[in-house]
């Protein structure tokens, strides 16, 4: 059998109940222990309001993943990670333990009923943007950061908790 070739997938993290910085950097061990997945990069961590929403603040970060899994491969491993730290769906935009987005997934365009790649909100979200800015800058655009300026976000110091 022919190996599937492999992709530079973009995912973003974000959580906001219990402790949100061990949940992010527990599912970014977490992904790049997956089979067939090898972590390339990794942002800092950044504080950010809730949009759309209500509760604690979330923790966010992005990364790239080298990976030779489908996306929807991908994505059923991303869910199964947000299960696990718990994560339940209430009603939209609920606080979340664990909010894993696939953001990118080399440079394919998906749209299915389960699936829309690039995600579609990612490009309206600081706590998105800046991250992916730091580990993959071409990707943004000035224009795009400047259009985000307007939403607080936060770096977290290293080794600081939130
Ligand atoms: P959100 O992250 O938008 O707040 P959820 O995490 O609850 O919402 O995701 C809801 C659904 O979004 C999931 O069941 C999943 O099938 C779908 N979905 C569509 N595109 C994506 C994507 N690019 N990444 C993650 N989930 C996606
Ligand atoms: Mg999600």
């Amino acid at each position: 059998m022919r190996e599937r070739s492999s992709v530079v997938a973009t995912v973003g993290l974000g959580a906001n109940l219990g402790n949100p910085q061990a949940a992010v950097a527990g599912a970014i061990a977490s992904l790049a222990a997956l089979d067939g997945v090898k972590l390339v990069a990794q942002s800092a961590f950044y504080r950010s309001a809730p949009i759309d929403s209500s509760g604690p603040d979330y923790v966010n970060a992005v990364v790239q993943l080298q990976t030779n899994l489908s996306a929807p491969e991908l994505l059923a491993q991303l869910q199964t990670l947000e299960l696990g730290a718990g994560r339940e769906r209430p009603y939209r935009n609920a606080p979340r333990t664990l909010d894993l987005d696939l953001l990118l997934f080399g440079d394919a365009s998906i749209q299915s009923p389960s699936l829309t790649v690039p995600h579609p909100r990612m490009w309206q979200r600081a706590f998105v943007l800046l991250p992916l800015a730091e580990i993959a800058p071409a990707l943004v655009s000035a224009a795009l950061l400047d259009s985000v300026k307007d939403q607080i976000l936060e770096r977290v110091p290293d080794g600081n908790n939130c």
